[in-house]
This record gives structure tokens, C-alpha cells and sequence, in this order.
């Protein structure tokens, strides 16, 4: 029996915890996590699938995992999950005051364009390019726990606390997966990883059901509709590490929002949130790694990292965890079928 412990309860931790699961059903799986749903970053992201904020990850890895997710949420979409799974088929559009490059992911949503100066014109005269497609919203509030529910089911089990160093971790591990977000920052430790925090508001008004996003620096809004909600973003601050609601940037928010959608200005707000994206200058780091405890070395796979994105590409890292699990087990324990 291979023993394996994953540190983090976000969608990373839990998606890599049941794409092991799925694949090597012999395998003893823990999860260890300070916070589980509906306590993690994701859980309070209005879960647009865009990669976003992704700065240093290669582009072709982008693309695998963003474009594994983005299947993820049509499978749930096509076989009827969308309610109880929080994802919902979303169209709308992103505007810019600069010239800004067709994404290296466009052919991966639907109907993916660039907007036309007459299209960006209904916006105002100041936006310089734009793009307009159809996605998902995949909401981890709602998806977290019917994922965390089949982790269980498969006999995985959960353990909410904290540790101070991933040998603590590796105590009763064969391998070890380290999704554990910010957290990295101090665990690994990697010097590299950040907070980006976004702060956003939930606002009920049933009559928004496109997502309209301005990427401009002096004038950042999104507004992006969810199940019962509509999200209003937002701050991206590196290196904040307040998890306060700051009612400066409530201000903003709203200012920027209505102005961008004036008919937001009769929603009524329901609700108030910070997240810390867990960013790295250095892009996502997926990889391989080794932990020497006092007696033995523990293979270990990293999986931090993802920024502004994790929702959109959860799935996809997953999978290569998923395949590096593979490889470590067959090297350390022989041919998987033996196990
Ligand atoms: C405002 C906002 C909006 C966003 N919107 C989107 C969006 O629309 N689309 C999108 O794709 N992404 C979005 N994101 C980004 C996305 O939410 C994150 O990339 C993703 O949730 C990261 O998941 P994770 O599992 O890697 O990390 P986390 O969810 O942060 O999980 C880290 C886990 O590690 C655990 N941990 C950390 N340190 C320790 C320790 N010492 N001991 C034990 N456990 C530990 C934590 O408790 C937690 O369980 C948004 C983020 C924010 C803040």
C-alpha cells in the first residue's frame, strides 16, 4: 500500500488527491490542509474561466491545463452537474486601453474574437482592443465539496490542521504533494511565492448575465455573474497580505463597476470578500522534488503557484500530478501492478 499525504485542501490539493485516487485506486490517500472549503482561496472566486494573471508559465502549459479544465466543466456541463457543481455557461467580453495580444489560449473557449473599433466604440472611446467569447464559470464552492465527497468515498481521509515544514507532513508518507498555495512561501520555503490579493463584492442583480471585464490600470472592474450571485471585482495588490475587507477599495470597486454597467446601481450587495492569490513570480511550479527526513528520502511533487488562474487550470495540473505519481510509484514501489 503506497501512502500518500497532500498538503492543501484548495482545488489543487483536492483535484490532485482524486486524480491519484482515480488512477491508482490501491493507494492510500491523506489530505493534510489548515482550511478546507468553504474556507480556501477559491472558495470565494467567481471561478471565470480565463487564464488570468499566470505571468512565467510557459505557454504550452497554460494551454494543456487550462484546455484539460475547460473539458472538466463541459463533461459536469453536458451530463447535467452544471447546478449542483456551480458551473454555468457564461458569454461576455474583456476590454483593454492598450493594444493587448490574442491570447495564446484563444482557440480554447468558444467562439473566441477580437472586437472591432465599431464593437469597442458601444464602450467608450478608450479602450484599444477588446475580445468577446464563451466560457464557464465553475463556482468551487459549490464543486469543492462534491469533489472532497468522492475524495472520502475512495477512502481518502481528511485532516485539518497546520504544519510547520513539509517533513511534518512526510512523517507517514511513501510520496508527498505540496498544493499548499501562499503557504509555500514558508513551507518549501520558496522566496518566490506571493500574495495578490483581490478583494470583491457579491451583489444580486439576475438581470446581468454576461461577464464584462475591463483590463485597464486607472479604470480595472469585472463583473462576472454566478448561480445565485453577481461578483464584482476588484483589486489585484501584490504583496498585500490584509485579508480585511478595506472600504477604500469597496469604493473603487463600485465606482468602477456602475460606471462600466450603470444599471448595477440598484443591486443589492449580499456580500463582501478578500482572497490572497497564491502567485509566483516565477510561474507555476509543477514538478518533481526530494525531501530528506532523518532516515529516508521522500519523493515529492510541488504543485504551487497558480495565481489568478487556479480554477481554470486545477484540473489539468492535476492530471500531471496524476502521471508524475505514476512514474515516482512505478520507480520507488515497483510496477504498479504489483501493488
Ligand atoms: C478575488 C479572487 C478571484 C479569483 N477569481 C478567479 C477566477 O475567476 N478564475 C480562476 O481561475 N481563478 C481565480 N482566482 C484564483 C484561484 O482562486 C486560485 O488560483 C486557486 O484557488 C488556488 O488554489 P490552490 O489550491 O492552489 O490554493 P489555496 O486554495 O490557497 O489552498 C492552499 C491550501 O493549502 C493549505 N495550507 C497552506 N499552508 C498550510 C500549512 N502551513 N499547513 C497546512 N495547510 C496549509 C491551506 O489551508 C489550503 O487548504 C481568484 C482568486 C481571488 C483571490
Amino acid at each position: 500500500m503506497v501512502r500518500v499525504v497532500v498538503v492543501g485542501g484548495g482545488v489543487n490539493g483536492v483535484g490532485s488527491a482524486l486524480a491519484i485516487q482515480r488512477r491508482h485506486p490501491q493507494c492510500q490517500v491523506k489530505v493534510v490542509a489548515k482550511s478546507f472549503t468553504p474556507h480556501t482561496t477559491g472558495d470565494g472566486a467567481a471561478g471565470l474561466w480565463e487564464p488570468y494573471l499566470s505571468a512565467n508559465t510557459p505557454d504550452d502549459k497554460v494551454i494543456q491545463w487550462s484546455r484539460d479544465t475547460f473539458n472538466l466543466y463541459s463533461d459536469w456541463y453536458r451530463d447535467g452537474e452544471g447546478k449542483a457543481r456551480g458551473v454555468s455557461l457564461v458569454h461576455g467580453t474583456g476590454l483593454h486601453n492598450i493594444q493587448q495580444p490574442t491570447p495564446a489560449w484563444h482557440t480554447i473557449p468558444i467562439g473566441y474574437i477580437n472586437l472591432s473599433s465599431e464593437q469597442r466604440a458601444l464602450y467608450g472611446p478608450q479602450y484599444k482592443s477588446g475580445h468577446r467569447f464563451t466560457t464557464y464559470t465553475a463556482e468551487p464552492s459549490k464543486f469543492l465539496p462534491t469533489l472532497l465527497e468522492e475524495v472520502k468515498t475512495r477512502g481518502g481521509r481528511l485532516e485539518e490542521r497546520s504544519i510547520s515544514s513539509l517533513e511534518e507532513a512526510a512523517d507517514d508518507a511513501d510520496l508527498l504533494i505540496n498544493c499548499s498555495g501562499l503557504g509555500a512561501r514558508d513551507l518549501v520555503p520558496d522566496p518566490s511565492v506571493f500574495p495578490c490579493r483581490g478583494q470583491v463584492m457579491r451583489v444580486r442583480a439576475p438581470w446581468v448575465t454576461q461577464f464584462l471585464i475591463d483590463d485597464s490600470e486607472e479604470s480595472f472592474a469585472y463583473i462576472i455573474p454566478n448561480q445565485e450571485s453577481v461578483v464584482l471585482g476588484g483589486t489585484h495588490q501584490d504583496n498585500n497580505w490584509n485579508l480585511e475587507v478595506d472600504p477604500e477599495d469597496t469604493q473603487t470597486i463600485w465606482n468602477n463597476c456602475t460606471s462600466i454597467l450603470p444599471s448595477l446601481k440598484s443591486a443589492q450587495v449580499v456580500r463582501e470578500w478578500v482572497g490572497l492569490r497564491p502567485c509566483r513570480s516565477k510561474g507555476v511550479r509543477l514538478e518533481a522534488d526530494e525531501l530528506k527526513l532523518f532516515n529516508r528520502t521522500v519523493p515529492v511533487i510541488h504543485n504551487y503557484g497558480h495565481g489568478g488562474c487556479g480554477v481554470s487550470m486545477f484540473w489539468g495540473c492535476s492530471q500531471e500530478v496524476a502521471s508524475i505519481a505514476s512514474r515516482l510509484i512505478h520507480r520507488h514501489h515497483g510496477p504498479l501492478s504489483k501493488l
